[in-house]
């Protein structure tokens, strides 16, 4: 079974900044860290090779220092990894950012399983997972917490729904986007953490994923982040103070004051 699973590089959220002049994200001198919820999604990947054999491998798209982001998790026990970097992917919408990693799963196939983080914490779409789905014309499934491998290569999935969680069963191969449910990640190895510093990473553009410039990246995408900022506040705000009983009453005093009817 051969199972990709794909992180993304994020300016760590600690230290978000957004640039006033371009309004984008500040990225230069920002920390930047894995993806937290993409930790689960290779914890899954993991559990599945060695519960059911076969390999995986983490894929990226991003600038070259992503490559740091592949060597963390080779450190886990990940058997390769694979940048997919490029000029001509900057700016890249969810559409172009799935065309691509779409487009690297079928040069490294066959792949049985592709497995993603339910979101990003800076672009915060959610429609990677899905969009790679449609690219590839398989299907899919998002917020599982239980995967298992079924006889005639079929997935089940337990998956979190607003109600509760359902069970879903797709044939092979497919795309599923985990939450933290699905396990704790590993603690990264010795053995692995020697491994990863040494291991050769390819790296991959447009031309090795025979892509033309004007499908990837900013050409490549339909929408265009023109402007990132923090809303303003709604209203003015008064943190009540004292005991909880005083606060009650504060806030009986100013909601009495609001006119709230039934008061
Ligand atoms: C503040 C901000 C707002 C944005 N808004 C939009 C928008 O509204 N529409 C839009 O199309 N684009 C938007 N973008 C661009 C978007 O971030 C990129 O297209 C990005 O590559 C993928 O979308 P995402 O970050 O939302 O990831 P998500 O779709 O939330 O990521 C889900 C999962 O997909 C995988 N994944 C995501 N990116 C990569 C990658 N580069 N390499 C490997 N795996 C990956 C990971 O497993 C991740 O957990 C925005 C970017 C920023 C910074």
């Amino acid at each position: 079974m051969h199972i990709v699973a794909c992180i993304k590089q994020v300016p760590d959220a600690k230290d978000v900044r957004i640039d006033p002049e371009t309004c984008t994200l500040v990225r230069q001198g920002v920390e930047s860290i894995v993806n937290p919820h993409d930790w689960y999604a290779v914890e899954a990947a993991l559990r599945l090779r060695d519960e059911y054999g076969g390999k995986v491998t983490v894929l990226t798209m991003g600038p070259p220092q992503a490559e740091e982001a592949l060597r963390e998790t080779l450190a886990l026990g990940v058997d390769e990894a694979v940048l997919l970097s490029d000029r001509a992917f900057a700016g890249a919408d969810t559409w172009a950012t799935s065309l691509t990693l779409a487009r690297a799963i079928i040069k490294l196939g066959p792949v049985d399983l592709v497995i993603c983080g339910k979101q990003a914490i800076d672009g915060d779409t959610a429609q990677v997972g899905p969009g790679l789905a449609a690219h590839l014309d398989q299907p899919y499934t998002t917020y599982a917490r239980r995967l298992e491998l079924q006889d005639g290569g079929l997935l089940l999935a337990e998956r979190l729904t607003d109600m509760g969680y359902e069970v879903v069963q797709m044939p092979l191969p497919a795309v599923v986007t985990v939450i933290r449910e699905i396990g704790d990640p590993r603690m990264p190895g010795l053995k692995h953490k020697m491994r990863a510093r040494k291991q050769e990473i390819p790296v991959m553009g447009a031309a090795d994923l025979e892509l033309n410039p004007e499908e990837v990246g900013l050409q490549g995408s339909f929408t265009q982040v023109v402007r990132v900022f923090s809303p303003p506040p709604r209203c003015d705000r008064e943190m009540l103070t004292g005991e909880p009983e005083e606060q009650a009453e504060k806030l009986i005093n100013r909601l009495k004051e609001a006119k709230v009817p039934g008061l």
